[in-house]
């Protein structure tokens, strides 16, 4: 499977997503966990300002009570009480009647029978368990709800115990105190409008609430889970907190507190709603804190990717420069070179690809540093090269170094590279590590922006370029055009089409006579192969040999071309022609002079032909050692053949070697003809002297004498007066097709 990677632009979003996401979650934790502490804090608060309220209210009730017993003290008189006569006391009542507290229903004055005589001057029937009596004598006394019959206002009453000297008790002075008149003093009760009191006396009957119905009732909650709320549990239970519900079904808290003169309940009570309602400024505070928290951390983030842009920048000046030779990298000069090439579209410029032969080899040799040190000087060298010519330059991978630059003619470009290459060439031989720069170059003319030439494009012209010169020392820089890249295309072509071609015979083979010298007559001939292709037509060898040679093809060649001619050769004999020695040649790759052997008899087996009729031309200038084309040579003797040295001369074979190898035929190079002929056709004195020479010289160690690329009669001539052997060339004949090639050993035998 294959495993995706992430760019990092995503990369980056991601991470800035997961941080945001991180401090999101903290933000909204912390947020969330000071909040409720916030909300807890209050709600605590909250209940402690009930609690203090209910405190305090519970006190302004027992100040409303102590106020009305210390107005009822007023009129405890000794000397009215200490008498036992009821009448007295009444009269007294009566007397002070208009003196009475503005919230007294009436003064009286009972007996303990329950007679009690009103300052109204009434008497009326009490109860008297409901009022103080003989326990009660010494204390304060107030009543619980009293409904007096016929009345319908309630009331409740303080009183007074009386005893005599005697200490007996003689009855009980008090004061009716009217409920409405209570309620409208303690309208002070109120906590805003959230919360509403209720007074609950020691039966638990509610004396005092907001609604004035319920005044006289007990409460008793429906739902039997809140039964210790009811008004009867709470009038006997000590200060509680405590959560109920309501008869609408709303949920409260009430806070009770004793009223400690009467033993009454007072009761605050406040719904949930209510308390949620003062916590929504606080929820309100809560969304408030998440909103500044999400804008500190969209800040962060956007810190946070400040700085990393701040970090990449750093990276960057490392992505930019080059850190061994302090260029810039190849992406910068690329981005640079691009910008200009942009800017200046109808310009000129120049693109140079340099690299060092063999840097490999110093490294292994010399050692890394010195490597390094080769570099760094080569750099220089450029840099220097490139600020004169307002240049900019950049280093690629390992020793390849890239500058671009402005011009104003190409002719003049050259001129200033071929003289700054071969000085630099100069100086390089007196450097520490002689070493061997190469140049691509490719130029941009204004008109390659239409082609969408862009630098990259340029360097790979460039590179392109500076790949073709290969090994040659002599060669420090190449040009790019576009020819060279037809000429890979059209390999690539060939390649691809080279398998195909053989299975459908679009190879076929050409004869080129050869010729005594002596007496003109064809003794000879050499197989040349040609390749008919559809689309290209007849394609010659040399645009197709090398290309095999390197890629192997050629051994498939060779041996479909011996089967060929071998077997144009038996079709001669069987018809009757004459036939004469046909020469193949054999390609460089064939090292393995067993295989080479026996392949090479497997298809001449397949043959009825003398082995005298064929005739093998080995390439002096091939990867084989002295020693197997020795091997070849005289196991093709052996088998009868004869073997030719090919393009003899072109090489750097000793004529010492020849005594070695056993060859038949020295088949000269072309190049010794071509060389030594001027444009007239003459071949000059001294070249003659030469080439005399070798001839003798080939006699001597008896061998034939063969010279290629004959094209002159005074070629013909000269060889002929210098005793050579046979020519072979266009002066005779071109290569020739079958049917050409047997109609001229007609003509010449
Ligand atoms: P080569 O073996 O040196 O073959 C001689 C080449 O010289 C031939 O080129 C031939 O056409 C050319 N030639 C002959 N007379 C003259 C002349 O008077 N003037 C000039 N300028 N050229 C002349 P061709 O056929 O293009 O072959 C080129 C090369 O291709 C051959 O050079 C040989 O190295 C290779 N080649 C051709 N056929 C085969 C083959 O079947 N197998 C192998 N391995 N190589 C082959
Ligand atoms: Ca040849
Ligand atoms: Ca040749």
């Amino acid at each position: 499977m294959k495993k995706k990677s992430i760019s990092p632009e995503r990369a980056k979003f991601i991470s800035s997503l997961l941080v945001t996401l991180t401090f999101m979650i903290i933000a909204l934790v912390s947020s969330g966990f000071y909040t409720k502490r916030m909300l807890d804090k209050a709600r605590e608060q909250y209940f402690e300002s009930l609690n203090v309220s209910t405190e305090g209210f519970s006190k302004l009730i027992s100040t409303e009570l102590t106020n009305y017993k210390d107005i009822l003290s007023t009129f405890y008189l000794d000397y009215v009480f200490d008498t036992e006569d009821t009448k007295q006391i009444y009269d007294f009542l009566k007397k002070y009647h208009y003196k009475k507290h503005e919230d007294f229903l009436h003064l009286y004055f009972m007996t303990p029978d329950g007679t009690a005589y009103l300052s109204d001057g009434t008497i009326f029937q009490m109860s008297p368990e409901r009022h103080a009596n003989a326990d009660t004598a010494s204390t304060f006394f107030v009543s619980d709800l009293l409904v007096p019959p016929g009345e319908n206002e309630y009331s409740f009453c303080v009183e007074q115990a009386i005893v005599n000297d005697d200490g007996e008790f003689i009855g009980v002075m008090g004061a009716s105190i009217s409920i409405d008149a209570f309620m409208a003093r303690n309208r002070g009760i109120k906590i805003g409008n959230k919360e509403s009191f209720m007074l609950m006396d020691k039966r638990g009957i509610f004396l005092l609430h907001e609604r004035k119905e319920v005044i006289g009732r007990f409460y008793i909650p429906q739902d039997k889970k809140f039964m210790n709320t009811a008004s009867e549990v709470l009038a006997h239970s000590p200060p509680i907190t405590i959560y109920a519900q309501q008869d609408d079904g709303a949920f409260i808290y009430l806070v009770t507190r004793k009223i400690p003169e009467a033993g009454w309940t007072l009761a605050i009570k406040t719904s949930i709603e209510e308390i949620d309602a003062i916590y929504k400024p606080q929820m309100h505070i809560e969304f408030l804190i998440l909103i500044f928290l999400v804008l500190i951390i969209v800040g962060l983030v956007l810190i946070e990717s400040k700085v990393m842009d701040i970090f990449q920048k750093k990276q960057l000046i490392a992505t930019v420069y080059d850190p061994l030779t302090n260029l810039w990298t190849r992406q910068r000069f690329e981005e640079e070179a691009q910008k200009q090439l942009k800017n200046n579209a109808h310009s000129k410029f120049l693109l140079i690809e340099a690299d060092i032969r063999g840097l490999k080899f110093i490294n292994q040799n010399y050692g890394e540093e010195a490597a390094d040190d080769v570099l760094i000087y080569f750099a220089d060298a450029l840099k220097r090269f490139s600020t004169e010519n307002h240049a900019i330059i950049g280093r690629g991978f390992a020793d390849r170094f890239y500058i671009f630059m402005r011009i104003t003619s190409i002719h003049n470009a050259m001129r200033v590279i071929r003289e700054k290459t071969s000085m630099f060439a100069e100086k390089v031989k007196n450097y520490d590590i002689p070493f061997f720069p190469k140049y691509g170059i490719a130029f941009y003319k204004p008109g390659d922006r239409k082609q969408g030439v862009t630098v990259q494009t340029l360097i790979g012209q460039a590179s392109f370029a500076k790949s073709s010169i290969k090994d040659n020392l002599m060669v420090s820089y190449t040009v790019y055009n576009s020819k060279m890249l037809e000429k890979v295309q059209n390999e690539r072509f060939l390649e691809s089409h080279m398998e195909q071609a053989l299975e459908n015979d679009e190879f076929f083979i050409m004869y080129q006579p050869k010729i005594a010298l002596s007496n003109d007559k064809v003794v000879g001939a050499e197989a040349l192969v040609r390749w008919k292709n559809k689309e290209l037509g007849v394609i010659m060898p040399d645009n197709f040999i090398p290309l095999f040679e390197k890629n192997g093809f050629i051994t498939k060649l060779d041996y479909y071309v011996y089967d060929k001619v071998f077997a144009f050769i038996q079709k001669l004999m069987q018809e009757g022609k004459n036939v004469v020695p046909i020469s193949v040649n054999m390609s460089r790759n064939h090292n393995k002079p067993d295989k080479f052997i026996q392949d090479f008899m497997e298809i001449f087996n397949k043959y009825n032909i003398p082995p005298t009729l064929v005739q093998i031309e080995i390439l002096e200038r091939s990867v084989m050692d002295n020693t197997t084309l020795k091997d070849i040579t005289e196991r093709l003797h052996k088998e009868g053949f004869s073997v030719a040295m090919d393009d003899f001369g072109s090489g750097e074979s000793s004529l010492n070697m020849l005594s070695k190898i056993p060859v038949d035929v020295l088949k000269f190079d072309r190049e010794f003809l071509n060389a030594s002929t001027d444009k007239n056709g003459r071949i000059d004195k001294q070249s003659e002297n030469f080439i005399h020479g070798l001839i003798d010289l080939s006699k001597n160690l008896d061998k034939q004498t063969v010279f290629e690329g004959v094209e002159t009669q005074a070629q013909r001539d000269f060889l002929r007066s210098v005793a050579c052997d046979q020519a072979q060339g266009f002066f005779y004949s071109k290569p020739l097709t079958e049917e050409d090639f047997i109609e001229f050993i007609k003509q010449h035998s």
